[in-house]
């Protein structure tokens, strides 16, 4: 969300990168097992009499046995109907557990900022599994860089979350990211560029804020065409606009909250903190976007975190923010530095994160589906854990715990075209599933008492991940 002062375009990156990802790929496949063959020999995985979250109706439905064989969920047992336990079955006994969807964080990016980081995407795919993260949505990255890193997740399952990758940040030329984004600035260079995406099975189309709105209609057409869904962080095309024209999804509150604001306000000091979210344009915007079904991924963590509130001690001494590498928190650090917050704008800084929140409350009452984003690993924003700390968030903003569940599980799955996989326990879907030992429809913090988590039909432990990520 910062500006880069690199200078070398995405086509230079993608030359210079080609050739180490084809290799870190090739390395990758030589010296992992395939994972399909090694599920073929594993026994049967039984979770027996636990309590698993049922996204369809928000509630823990109590006394479930999950059968899993393979990388998939084989049949749930109930009270009138229990699973016989399958000779050889590995059996985890659930009682007092919580079973809930492994969870996904729609917004993260595995290729930007690792210039001033000097962290690798693999370095810190780790992380997300540890969190009980078992997919990850990219936002947005220089595309032949994060399919490296997508191809090394997807060949080291046991350590990595499912990636689905997005296209570069579609904008102006110039982008406004010279690292990741990417110039189209007439329709018809749309449609190459958008068959070039799905060469690389692109899942999401990201807009970006210097895209004028004829660019981004034909985006949002092409990208319909190939079955790819369309997301926006906007900037010059306006959310009304954007909605009209048929978008899927819009990144970031900022998305909604800009194009919200009356002209007659903007004059006044610190209209944004004092903003009358009951206005016409506001109301007006909430109903289009419910009427359209536009999801919001509101990603409050990285506006609190990075641009907000770094100066806080519960954000820069939060215990989520020591798993990460020196390196990354050194890079965090310059950037705090660099911006130098005053102590005197706090109570403003706070104001506005508080109608952040309100806002995103108001959107979830409406009937707009909230996705659950983070920014990851945008300054104080940790990857994998950080999700929690947006689920909190978007409980503080008035969704239940049970809702802000439904948008880190369904909402995303749905938005990543995955919901027949993923984002829900039932038969046939993929066994990506985190076990806790309290309940967080109760309180959503309880997302963190992980005991296990399993990823593709395989248990990990926590513990064992975070050894793999380095401190330096
Ligand atoms: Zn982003």
């Amino acid at each position: 969300m910062i500006p880069s002062t690199r200078q070398a375009t995405c086509r230079d990156l993608e030359m210079m990168l080609r050739p180490m990802m084809r290799y870190l790929v090739l390395l990758s496949i030589l010296c992992t097992p395939c994972l399909s063959t090694a599920q073929a020999a594993s026994p049967p995985l039984l979770i027996r009499d636990t309590t698993i979250f049922d996204t369809s109706t928000g509630t823990m439905l109590p006394q479930r046995s999950i059968l899993i064989r393979g990388d998939k969920i084989a049949a749930i047992g109930t009270p009138q109907q229990p699973l016989e336990i399958p000779g050889g079955a590995t059996v985890i006994d659930g009682a007092g557990k919580y079973v809930i969807p492994g969870l996904i964080d729609a917004h993260v990016h595995l290729v930007h900022l690792a210039d001033r980081t000097h962290v690798t995407g693999d370095e810190f795919l780790p992380l997300f599994l540890a969190a009980g993260v078992t997919t990850v949505r990219s936002a947005g990255d220089a595309i032949v860089a994060e399919a490296g890193v997508a191809n090394f997740a997807a060949a080291n399952p046991a350590h990595c979350p499912r990636v689905f990758l997005a296209s570069p940040l579609i904008d102006r030329d110039p982008p406004f990211h010279r690292d990741v984004g990417y110039a189209l600035t007439e329709p018809a260079q749309v449609a190459p560029f958008v068959a070039d995406m799905a060469q690389w099975n692109v899942t999401t189309l990201k807009i970006y804020v210097g895209t004028p709105r004829d660019v981004g209609l034909e985006v949002i057409k092409q990208g319909h065409r190939r079955g790819m869904k369309v997301t926006g962080h906007l900037g010059r095309y306006t959310a009304q606009h954007a909605a009209a024209d048929g978008i899927d999804c819009l990144e970031h509150i900022w998305s909604v909250f800009n194009y919200s604001i009356p002209s007659e306000v903007t004059k006044n000091p610190h209209h944004r903190a004092d903003l009358d979210l009951n206005n016409p344009k506001c109301q007006q915007l909430i109903e289009l976007l419910a009427n359209r079904q536009v999801a919001v991924d509101p990603t409050l963590v990285v506006f609190r975190n990075m641009i907000y509130l770094h100066d806080l001690d519960e954000v820069q001494q939060h215990p989520d923010m020591k798993q990460v590498p020196q390196r990354m928190r050194r890079y965090w650090d310059s950037y705090r530095a660099g911006r130098n917050l005053k102590p005197d704008t706090r109570d403003v800084r706070r104001r506005e994160i508080a109608k952040y929140q309100e806002l995103t409350g108001m959107l979830h009452r409406a009937g707009v589906p909230i996705l659950a984003g983070t920014d990851t690993p945008e300054p104080f924003v940790p990857p994998g854990f950080s999700l929690h700390q947006e689920l909190e968030m978007l409980v503080r903003s008035g969704l239940s715990p049970a809702d802000a569940l439904i948008a880190a599980t369904i909402n995303n799955a749905r938005i990543l075209n995955q919901e027949q996989q993923l984002g829900s326990i039932a038969p046939g879907k993929l066994a990506d599933l985190v076990i806790l030992t309290a309940d967080p429809t109760k309180e959503i913090r309880n997302t963190r008492k992980i005991e296990n988590v399993i990823r593709s039909g395989v248990v990990v432990k926590p513990n064992k991940l975070l050894k793999l990520v380095p401190r330096e």
